[in-house]
């Protein structure tokens, strides 16, 4: 059935000679080394690509190459087919992807959220890939072309980050085959997991140092955030609770947590992570965001305190059902992105 799937993504992409892929807002490593992985792949190609993201590059993507290449303000002129990558539903495209233009431009959707709302014309959703490079490589397998080192660092970026450095559950036989692969074609492991998880700038750490004295534990939920005022105090304008919500759920008595992030937009983003046995992606669906079981997230447009409130009751609610389900265990494993 994935096979059929993947060839029929294959041949949509064999038929077009001119290609917009794009990722999510608020792009990840993933996002973006998925982006960069097949749009690099299809340039070789001798194919028209354009590589559009609809906020800028975050700066833990920029030791990726040909990152500059990726625009926010793509040209719909003689387009044959969209393409988007790990992205749950259209909105979160943002504004490079506008369908009152492009209604007779066919879009394929590859994606591996459990939450993705199917808004392509071809929807290859494989929700049990640790993240979409992982698919990517598939892809360009059934493609033919030749993977090259940029791509193929593009391409582990992805999957380490989204593994959390292989650390979460879904880190499987076909993930460790696929990293021997692309380290085979030159992607350098160890120097892409120093960049991802050995360094940060020292604002993010003072930022997390001021948000960690705000910790708040509720049952085995805890929850923290991060104001205008501490990010205008420690220096730093970019999104940077990743990082911050995983640590937090990494405490033995944490089965899930939240950080709520005042954006530079007036809205408030939310993180979410869950230990597995809970699951918090129908929590963030509901309030117009998604993510994974033990990942996910969303956007709100209202005070910071409302959001808390509102998001705190929800994971409650979700802890409980949760509990109901499976017996309290707390596995060493954590959640994917
Ligand atoms: P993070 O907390 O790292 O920003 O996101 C965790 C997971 O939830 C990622 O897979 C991310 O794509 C997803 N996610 C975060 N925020 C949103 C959102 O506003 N909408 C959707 N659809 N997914 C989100
Ligand atoms: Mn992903």
């Amino acid at each position: 059935m994935e096979t059929i799937l993947i060839k029929q993504v294959a041949k949509q992409i064999t038929d077009a000679s001119s290609v917009l892929i794009c990722c999510h807002i608020a792009p990840d490593g993933d996002a973006i080394g998925s982006l960069l992985g097949l749009g690099l792949t299809l340039q070789q190609s001798g194919r028209q690509v354009t590589m559009a993201c609809g906020d800028p590059v975050p700066l833990s993507c920029r030791h990726l190459p040909h990152w500059e290449g990726i625009t926010a303000s793509p040209g719909y002129d003689e387009l044959d087919l969209v393409i988007s990558l790990d992205c749950s539903d259209v909105e979160r495209l943002g504004n490079v992807y506008e369908p009152s233009k492009l209604t007779h431009v066919p879009i394929v959707n590859i994606d591996h959220h459990a939450t993705n709302t199917r808004f392509g014309h071809l929807n290859w959703i494989d929700t049990e890939a640790a993240a979409t490079a992982q698919m990517l490589v598939r892809l360009i397998d059934t493609l033919g072309l030749p993977l090259t080192v940029e791509a193929a660092t593009c391409l582990l970026n992805g999957l380490l980050t989204d593994t959390l450095g292989f650390r979460t559950s879904n880190t499987t036989v076909e993930v460790m085959e696929t990293v021997a692969y692309l380290m085979r074609a030159g992607a350098p492991l160890a120097a892409l997991t120093d960049i991802n998880y050995n360094r940060r700038p020292i604002s993010v750490v003072q930022m997390w140092a001021a948000a960690l004295q705000e910790l708040h534990l509720e049952g085995r939920i805890a929850w923290t955030q991060i104001t205008r005022d501490i990010r205008q105090r420690v220096g730093y304008t970019e999104n940077g609770s990743s990082g911050l919500v995983n640590f937090i759920c990494s405490a033995d008595e944490v089965d899930i947590a939240a950080v709520f992030e005042e954006a530079e937009n007036g809205q408030v983003n939310v993180s979410i992570r869950a230990v597995p046995g809970f699951n918090v992606s129908q929590v963030a669906f509901a309030l117009g965001g998604g993510g994974h079981p033990q990942a996910a997230g969303c956007s709100l447009s209202a005070p910071l305190e409302q959001v808390r409130e509102r998001v705190v009751t929800l994971l409650k609610q979700a802890w409980q059902e949760s509990q109901n389900l499976t017996p309290l265990s707390k596995s060493p494993t954590m959640a994917y992105e």
